[in-house]
């Protein structure tokens, strides 16, 4: 079973506020904020609070509601961030998935393109 709060987890520290971040959202379930290494003009990640590492990790049955409350915040946290020409959303899963860090994140990226290429 999968700890609620993994006191080695970089994104649980973040929760925590042990390590500072840039927030533009927090509710009792999720917080997004801006990534450190942007890709993006406008590039912020949507983490459950709960240390859940990856989408492996989750069932429909126990996580349906969740997932789709971090899908939902993308659209509401471009627009707010005045992004209205389009943008993209990511989530690594694991080591062939790109995953860097294991605790589960949506990307959601934005904002003028040419960053966008391919
Ligand atoms: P992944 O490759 O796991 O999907 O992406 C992890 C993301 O987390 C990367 O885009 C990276 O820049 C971001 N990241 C890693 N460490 C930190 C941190 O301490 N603070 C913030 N705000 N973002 C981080
Ligand atoms: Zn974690």
């Amino acid at each position: 079973m999968t700890a609620r709060h993994d006191p080695n987890c970089i994104f649980c520290k973040i929760v925590a506020g042990q390590i500072p971040s840039r927030k533009v959202y927090e509710d009792d379930d999720l917080l997004a904020f801006h990534d450190i290494a942007p890709w993006a003009p406008q590039h912020v990640l949507v983490i459950p609070k709960e240390h859940i590492e990856s989408l492996y990790d989750t069932t429909p049955e126990q996580h349906q509601a969740l997932l789709g409350r971090m899908l939902a915040l993308a659209p509401v946290l471009m627009k707010q961030l005045g992004v209205t020409g389009g943008f993209r959303v990511l989530v690594n899963n694991g080591p062939d998935g790109r995953q860097e860090v294991p605790h589960l994140h949506l990307h959601a990226m934005g904002g003028p393109r040419p960053w966008a290429k391919g």
